[in-house]
């Protein structure tokens, strides 16, 4: 099933996901600002089963992250953008950057995490919930979100 579907701005790299997302966040780490070069990053988590490229080349290429463990950065191949990444090198996990589907607006976050580093123009308000650093997931997230995170090791 083609749920969402999303892709670079050169128009060569296209992906679609066969399922819904597991959980959205943003995150406003120093690390995250300095990678995406803008205030913020939102990202979604999938299962990497239900993530299908459908045309395009990726490279991939090594990224910081406050824990040490890195991540792996997918970009086209042609324009360079990123598109998702692999934390912890577990392959299972796919976190897309949700700027790069056709319809974002789609996928508003359910938490801002590593606020301590938020720009401060960035003006935090309304119900999605705000962490200084990382949130508890047994107090934020569904049990089905719950359950599908730990099929997967997340
Ligand atoms: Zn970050
Ligand atoms: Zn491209």
């Amino acid at each position: 099933m083609r749920l969402y579907e999303g892709g670079c701005s050169c128009g060569r790299l296209g992906y679609h996901i066969s399922n819904e997302p597991i959980f959205t966040q943003t995150c406003h780490c120093r690390l995250c600002q300095r990678q995406t070069a803008l205030a913020f990053v939102v990202r979604t988590m999938i299962e990497s089963s239900y993530f299908h490229v459908d045309s395009g080349e990726f490279i991939c290429v090594h990224g910081q992250t406050g824990s040490g463990k890195g991540q792996k950065v997918y970009r086209c191949a042609t324009c360079k953008e990123q598109i998702y990444s692999i934390f912890n090198d577990s392959d299972a996990t796919t976190f897309l950057k949700t700027a790069t589907f056709d319809e974002p607006e789609l996928f508003p976050p359910q938490a801002h995490i590593f606020t301590k580093s938020k720009l401060s123009w960035v003006n935090l308000h309304g119900r999605i919930p705000f962490f200084e650093e990382y949130y508890n997931k047994e107090e934020l997230v569904s049990e089905d979100s719950l359950a599908r995170r730990k099929a997967i090791g997340w």
